[in-house]
């Protein structure tokens, strides 16, 4: 009798994204005149840049004829986009990586989400609340999360609530805990950890043979000065810490598929005995068993992430999604709403105004104002209260959105 992995029953039914999706399917079948603006779903709106695009061309051109042709790459990823990124992103940051360091991947939901592969059963697992849903549901596949409480949080899974109250600055657990996954500039908040409030995490770890999945999908959007961009920035990082990055929201590769994974070769966790275990070698293992590698017409489109007119076409679509945080933020503020996030992540968490939970603020833009965010309590308990607004959309919605809220 072939038998399920029962854990997948455990999963509540519906997934946020496609919740909010009935939701707005059946009011426009009854309102097709409607005209509806999304700001829910953190998709990029801006086509892909012209370096990329001009790369991935040329690509193309290569798979064409027999003597430059690749069939399957090195799971890993080409060394030229490895050193390409640790030149760019680490080194300029006074971080220094080898290239068997890094894996390269098509994205880092994949990377978060498969992460817990190499990592026991009976890890504790803690997670900030509200949180990105993937880190939660992945653990409950794997049977780390225990039962599904009441209040929505799961039994076995420890909770650091982010919250107006504590400046969405996650303490330290309560409770001793092995994996601590952070994200940071945050989804769903948007806000970010200074270095000197990462460094408590880092400490901790150290401490406590922890081990931190750091989540720096949106680090591109940073703007303030001691905001750190990677983990590795922070002192002792290199032991205790994974780094996942993407390309997705930074360069609108979210069709492309591209993102990495960085274990450094200091990284450890135990053994059944107790002994310490380099985790890049298991996850290089992991990754030469279960993935065949990134495109390569992709990893050429992801260098050219680099290029000199790609590092300007780039930084432009980010200035773009941040202007659009910055017209959030303000007509919002403007129209008497509390706000957080929008400086240095392309998310604008908004407190529901005269006490309505997230659903019912969610019904309320979608009926009366034609617009769809994101009910913060999709991310968790301690996001009831809030919506999400994403800044990841085209320019003139953005305005003609706000101006609906006036
Ligand atoms: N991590 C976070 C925090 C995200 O919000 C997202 C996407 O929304 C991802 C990872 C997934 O990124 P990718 O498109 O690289 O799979």
């Amino acid at each position: 009798m072939a038998r399920i992995n029962d854990n997948f029953q455990k999963l509540p039914g519906s997934y946020l994204f496609s919740k909010i999706a009935h939701r707005v399917a059946d009011y426009k079948q009854l309102n097709p005149q409607s005209k509806i603006i999304r700001m829910g779903i953190g998709d990029v709106t801006l086509p892909l840049c012209d370096a990329v695009v001009k790369a991935m061309e040329h690509a193309t051109e290569e798979m064409a004829h027999r003597e430059t042709f690749r069939g399957y790459g090195p799971e890993q990823g080409y060394a030229f986009l490895a050193q390409t990124i640790l030149d760019n992103e680490y080194a300029t940051r006074g971080v220094s990586l080898e290239t068997d360091e890094i894996f390269i991947s098509d994205g880092a939901k994949s990377d978060t989400g498969n992460i817990g592969d190499i990592l026991g059963l009976d890890n504790i697992v803690a997670v900030t609340d509200p949180v990105y849903p993937v880190y939660v549901d992945t653990n409950v596949m794997a049977g780390r999360a225990g039962n599904l409480l009441e209040n929505g949080h799961w039994s076995n899974i420890v909770y650091m609530p982010v919250t107006k109250d504590n400046g969405f600055v996650p303490e330290l657990p309560q409770k001793r805990v092995d994996v601590i996954y952070l994200c940071f500039p945050n989804n769903p908040t948007g806000t970010t950890l200074t270095k000197a409030q990462l460094k408590k995490f880092v400490d901790y770890a150290r401490e406590n043979e922890a081990l931190i999945l750091f989540d720096a999908a949106y680090e591109a959007f940073i703007r303030e000065k001691d905001v750190p961009h990677s983990i590795y920035e922070i002192e002792g990082a290199k032991e205790v810490a994974i780094e996942f990055r993407s390309f997705s929201k930074t360069a609108g590769f979210t069709g492309t598929r591209c993102g990495y994974t960085i274990i450094p070769k200091t990284v450890i966790a135990y053994n059944e005995k107790g002994e310490k275990v380099a985790l890049n070698r298991l996850w290089n293992r992991r990754q030469c068993t279960k993935f065949n590698g990134t495109p390569y017409i992709v990893q050429r489109a992801a260098e050219a992430v680099y290029s000199q007119a790609g590092k300007e076409q780039v930084r432009a679509q980010v200035d773009y999604y941040m202007g659009n945080a910055k017209i959030i933020c303000e007509s919002l503020q403007a129209a008497g709403y509390e706000v957080f996030g929008g400086v240095n992540g392309p998310y604008v968490w908004t407190k529901t105004p005269e006490n309505m939970n997230s659903w019912e603020f969610f019904d309320y833009l979608l009926k009366e104002k034609n617009i769809v965010a994101t009910p913060g309590v999709g991310f968790g308990p301690s996001g009831e209260g809030y919506i999400r607004f994403s800044a990841l959309g085209d320019r003139d919605n953005t305005i003609e959105a706000m101006k609906r809220l006036d």
